[in-house]
């Protein structure tokens, strides 16, 4: 099965945290953390329409002015996740700049930020054209686990206790449509981005005579259900969970596995060894130990440990193996 989603942890497991997720036959992309982003083309950032962050502290975060900068004139939105109070934080470093040159102009970008505060959402729109000046938030409605509900996606959260209320995510797809290569031949048909929008057709549950324009553009448009019944498959949806910053404490830890269950993917911290337990005690962070126990607690296929401490930086293979050790151990 050719997968939807397509994760890349950008600045490796010692780099700051982010991982980039793109869609199959999309032109869009997911950002969850948002550290150090230059190693990311500004082909890459303009494709980005969701940030989740799991919160504010520097090396999560460090990044956004620099999406902020590549997406100012391009007359977009970008739908960005946090806890609370994640929009006092954005507003006030975007408040750091002059918008002079673009206040007014029109065409600019939209920051439309929610954040997860107990067991409500707040949202505000920060906006380029009023030079990102702060309308407060507003209250969106309670907060009971789903975050966000896309055509080909949604985003799951659970907060969790690193000192400072944190987020974990799940990205999941609902349905997985897989398209038959072999039918996409018979039918004289070539793959490209129609794909993905004959997919989000059937998301969203367009009618069955919708025009469906294809690749080659001569053997089109094509109706909806005459493409759906030949050229797709419905299979299970795949689930990608990232866990960054958390204390090792009963709670998150029930949080952490109840919200990664059966999980294709988890991105998850380790760290410190659990040679070196009181560091990791110290500074609200799991062990290597203990991220490779959730993994297989939660029955995750796999398991990528990442966010290790600088003090591995000469061996960062002793931590990735002991997250295996303990994976395969309790698994
Ligand atoms: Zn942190
Ligand atoms: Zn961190």
């Amino acid at each position: 099965m050719r997968p939807n989603f397509h994760p890349r942890l950008v600045n490796g497991p010692l780099g700051d945290p982010v991982l980039y997720v793109s869609m199959l036959h999309r032109r869009r992309a997911l950002l969850f953390d948002a550290g150090e982003l230059h190693a990311l083309s500004s082909g890459h950032l303009v494709k980005v329409t969701h940030v989740f962050l799991t919160h504010a502290h520097m090396d999560h975060i460090i990044g956004f002015d620099h999406l902020v900068r590549v997406m100012l004139r391009r007359g977009r939105s970008i739908r960005v996740y946090g806890p609370a109070p994640l929009g006092d934080h954005l507003a006030s470093r975007l408040g750091g700049y002059c918008w002079n040159l673009v206040e007014g102009a029109g065409g600019g970008l939209l920051l439309e930020v929610f954040e997860v505060d107990g067991d409500r959402i707040w949202g505000r729109v920060l906006d380029c054209g009023e030079g990102f000046r702060d309308p407060g938030r507003r209250d969106q409605g309670p907060f009971r686990g789903v975050l966000c509900r896309e055509p080909g996606f949604q985003v799951r959260a659970a907060v969790l206790d690193h000192g400072i209320p944190v987020l974990a995510y799940l990205l999941e797809e609902p349905r997985h449509l897989q398209v038959l290569k072999g039918s996409l031949e018979r039918f004289g048909l070539r793959p490209g981005p129609w794909l993905g929008d004959l997919k989000e057709a059937v998301l969203r549950r367009m009618p069955q005579d919708y025009p469906i324009p294809v690749s080659p553009p001569q053997r089109g448009p094509l109706p909806l259900g005459w493409l759906q019944e030949r050229i797709l498959r419905e299979r299970p949806g795949q689930k990608i969970a990232y866990v960054c910053d958390a204390r090792d404490c009963e709670a998150n830890r029930r949080r952490i596995v109840e919200l990664a269950q059966g999980a294709d993917l988890l991105y998850i911290e380790a760290a410190f060894l659990e040679e070196d337990r009181e560091r990791a005690e110290a500074t609200a962070h799991l062990t290597a130990w203990r991220a490779g126990r959730l993994a297989a607690e939660a029955g995750v296929c796999k398991v990528v440990p990442f966010h290790l401490s600088p003090k591995y930086a000469s061996n960062p293979e002793q931590v990735t193996a002991q997250v295996e050790r303990a994976f395969r151990v309790f698994t």
